[in-house]
């Protein structure tokens, strides 16, 4: 096949998949690959393959098709490609939950590209949500911090909306809600304004990051008690997701759904929803969202007639879904749950052993507050985050600011000056 007709179909190809015919798109792909002798044509095509894969939930293709860009970029030796690929396979690896890999590839795309280029900002983002991943909240910000930088300097909206959509996600975790409301608001609305202001070419990605930025606006929302705002928000996110065929929102919207019955005891209705979210997850191999969906599924079923038996193994296969990803703080509310099990069973003493490993967990993933010694994040609670990206309640912060008057304001943990160590993310006023 001549090299012309190889790039005619790929093009067609891209005009397919504006037109949302997604798997003939891969299938025109696919095909013009077998026969492409040009490298560089040859990585622009995986990575329109490895894109598709990702919008459709075949996480296991777009790692695939990442690992043979990688291929090219070595064999061309190209710096540039070299960190387009790895980028692409950090995020591949922070989908599946493999966020170890994810850390050391997204290392590779910052050293691979110029510094302060776009790529930079992306690759600290993975770097982001893979530290969230492993709880390490600290690096967390470290990260977000320098990606916010690169999105100002870049006027990159997108990189910004994420940055604050993972701002949100940390004080999720935290259980700080309202600030993961603000942020995640903030995400919404800058995605909104995006939206009305790109041109046709960029409308599905900026229709994406509404429908992403929607959904995840509902979690705080049902989390303060605001049901009705909740539902509102998931369900657009729901149809908007329907209409172009986007899984990977689809089965989160359903697990969200099912969350915010449960919130309000309709535990019935909740469990359905996260049937139909898990076989979703499982196939797209989506680790996170699954140990999500089964927690809800235990709190669900713990409601119900459901035989003990078969909630203690749903909530056994969370903790080693938990325990794979690393992730300490879900490995810590599967013990939490265990606990509350034991206790209704009168069983005491391995109630308390399941609560001692939660609070070891929590410690583990440094989220005691040097002021007061308590967990943070187990409870819902404000949370302070100081500029060395140091984490307190804000009560406690609170006080000791006071003492700070007449004292040198330093941090309790690092001893840092706060007012020279200065972190750009600690300091986003929302
Ligand atoms: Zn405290
Ligand atoms: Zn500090």
């Amino acid at each position: 096949m001549g090299q012309r007709m190889t790039r005619r179909q790929v093009d067609e190809g891209l005009e397919l998949y504006a037109g949302k015919n997604y798997d003939a798109a891969i299938k025109k792909w696919t095909i013009s690959l077998q026969k492409m002798k040009d490298n560089r044509l040859r990585f622009s095509t995986l990575g329109y393959l490895a894109a598709a894969s990702r919008d459709r939930g075949r996480n296991k293709d777009y790692l695939v098709y990442a690992v043979q860009q990688i291929d090219i970029a070595h064999e061309i030796d190209d710096n540039n490609l070299r960190a387009q690929a790895y980028l692409t396979l950090s995020r591949a690896n922070e989908m599946l939950a493999d966020y170890f890999k994810a850390v050391s590839y997204s290392r590779s795309a910052v050293q691979y590209s110029s510094p302060g280029e776009s790529v930079q900002g992306y690759a600290l983002l993975v770097m982001a949500d893979s530290y969230i991943g492993l709880c390490n909240f600290s690096k967390v910000l470290e990260c977000l911090d320098k990606a916010l930088i690169i999105s100002h300097e870049k006027e990159d909206r997108l990189m910004e909306i994420h940055v604050m959509s993972t701002m949100g996600k940390v004080y999720l975790a935290l259980k700080d809600f309202t600030k993961a409301l603000a942020f995640q608001r903030r995400a919404h609305e800058l995605s909104l304004s995006y939206a009305n202001s790109t041109v046709d070419q960029n409308a599905d990605l900026s229709s994406k990051f509404v429908r992403l930025t929607k959904l995840k606006l509902a979690t705080p929302m049902r989390l303060m008690g605001d049901y009705e705002s909740a539902t509102r928000s998931v369900e657009e996110a729901m149809r908007a997701a329907t209409s172009v065929g986007d899984r990977p929102v689809q089965a989160k919207c359903l697990v969200c759904i099912g969350d915010i019955q449960r919130s309000q005891n309709n535990n019935e209705v909740a469990c359905k929803k996260y049937e139909a979210a898990i076989p979703m997850l499982q196939d797209m191999n989506d680790r996170y969202s699954y140990t999500l969906a089964m927690i809800g599924l235990v709190k669900a079923s713990l409601t119900l007639n459901t035989p003990k038996q078969t909630v203690t193994d749903i909530l056994a296969t969370a903790l080693s879904t938990a325990l794979a990803m690393g992730n300490k703080l879900m490995q810590a509310r599967c013990h939490l749950l265990n606990e509350s099990i034991y206790l209704s069973d009168n069983r005491m003493e391995e109630a308390r052993q399941a609560h001692e490993t939660a609070e070891r967990l929590f410690q583990e993933a440094d989220l005691v507050c040097s002021v007061c010694q308590k967990p943070m994040g187990m409870q819902s609670d404000h949370i302070q985050i100081l500029t060395c990206t140091h984490i307190f309640h804000q009560r406690c912060i609170t006080d000791l600011l006071q003492k700070w008057a007449r004292q040198a304001q330093s941090c309790p943990k690092c001893h840092r000056n706060v007012l020279y160590s200065r972190s750009y993310i600690a300091l986003v006023c929302i």
